[in-house]
């Protein structure tokens, strides 16, 4: 499919929930970073795991369990493809980004980075991704130092270079803010951590569902994403982590799956991915997040990113010209995530009255507390964009807003 040939209304008929009428009026999702809606083929794949093959994975011989290991087992395929890691082995299934960041806190931090190192973490990320270093720096004594961001919602990567001493060992970045839509700079990134010994890991929550990514290329050590922002299923995330560093982590919870052998003189660990895998996983999820990929794979990445950056630009002249607004965050290179706020209407009061019309928009701080503060605000409301959005959307949005303010 080229753009020129993109019919959003075609996506759309795919998302049951989108013919909703939401008090009395057609439903407008402008929530996605909260979550994405789910076609009908995500549906469909979970409904049918249950209602025809439901079984426990790995373990069983029979039918039921070997269909539903495959099917599971098809879904790690895809996502290493989809990520392009070197190996499947390299794909570890959790709950989502938070489990992931936690996982890699609590296996590979509290184990190789010792008592007066230093982790860098910035400003302008989401608490998932400030929380455990905090937990894990205040239990090991690491030195948790945070990078500037500038007004305009960019990254000060002066800044970041000044941090950097002989004592840095971990650097976790987000790709793209959830608040301020910033795409990082974080090849450059990592790239100057490669040179310094420093392990990265990339919060890819909010960007894995907006454009290609290559794990390799990056370079990076660690990349965690939620299914359910890509179109899929709630609970269900991964970890990519490079082979050689999961294969010396030791296992973040200890269960069934994961083991090898267990006797009360010594229990052995299973091989990677399972070694990070303890205990029945969220199974019909998991085959539900394949169908999620190939939705998205179908549609082409590159096909996405094009619609979304010429939504992107229509939504940002739209709303420049709305008398009142306050848009935090334009950095030249984001996605269509806008958090603002407007004169003399609080966010909550503004988020409850587009709801009346229909409009999902989402009010906060969006679980990025430090970046409120730094802006001086207490939250803002946020509108963020998907595939299914289309211009008559942000013109309804733009009106029902003009009518507000007035
Ligand atoms: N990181 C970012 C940038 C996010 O936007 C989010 C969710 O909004 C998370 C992490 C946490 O993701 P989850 O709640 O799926 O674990």
């Amino acid at each position: 499919m080229s753009i020129k040939s993109f019919n959003p209304n075609r996506i759309r008929n795919k998302f049951p929930i989108l013919n909703k009428k939401i008090n009395n009026n057609q439903l407008v999702y402008f929530d996605n970073a909260a979550t994405t809606q789910k076609p009908i083929q995500v549906i469909e794949s979970i409904n049918k795991y249950y209602s025809e093959y439901n079984a426990n994975i790995h373990r069983g011989i029979h039918t039921l369990a070997e269909k539903a290991t495959q099917e599971y087992e098809k879904t790690r395929k895809t996502v290493s493809k989809f990520i392009n890691s070197r190996s499947e082995k390299e794909v570890i299934f959790t709950r989502g980004t938070t489990e992931g960041i936690n996982l890699i806190a609590s296996s590979f931090v509290k184990n190789f980075i010792k008592k007066g190192d230093e982790i860098i973490i910035s400003e302008m990320e989401h608490h998932s991704n400030i929380v455990p270093w905090q937990m894990i720096c205040e239990e090991n004594e690491i030195i948790l130092k945070t990078i500037n961001v500038f007004e305009n919602g960019e990254i000060d990567l002066d800044n970041f270079k000044e941090l950097i001493s002989n004592k840095t060992k971990f650097l976790s970045i987000v790709h793209t803010s959830n608040t301020l839509g910033t795409v990082n700079p974080i090849k450059e990134m990592i790239e100057i951590c490669k040179k310094n010994n420093i392990i990265t890991m990339i919060d890819g929550a909010q960007a894995s569902a907006h454009s290609k990514i290559d794990v390799q290329d990056l370079n990076c050590d660690f990349f965690v994403l939620s299914a359910h922002k890509m179109y899929g299923p709630t609970g269900v995330g991964i970890v990519y982590g490079k082979e050689e560093i999961l294969e010396k982590m030791p296992p973040y919870m200890g269960g069934g799956e994961m083991i090898k052998d267990v006797n009360f003189k010594k229990t052995t660990y299973n091989e990677l991915p399972y070694k990070f895998e303890a205990g029945t996983p969220n199974i019909g999820d998991v085959i539900g997040f394949n169908e999620a990929l190939s939705f998205i794979n179908n549609i082409g990445l590159d096909n996405i990113s094009l619609y979304e950056k010429e939504l992107k630009n229509y939504a940002s002249n739209s709303f420049n010209e709305i008398e009142g607004i306050n848009i935090i965050g334009n950095s030249k290179n984001k996605i269509g995530i806008f958090s603002f706020t407007v004169d003399k209407i609080h966010y909550y009061d503004l988020g409850l009255l587009l709801d009346s019309k229909g409009i999902a928009i989402r009010t906060g701080h969006h679980c990025t507390q430090p970046l409120m503060d730094k802006f001086n605000l207490e939250g803002t409301a946020r509108v963020s964009l998907a595939i299914y959005n289309t211009k008559n959307e942000i013109d309804y949005f733009v009106e029902k807003l003009k009518q507000l303010i007035n």
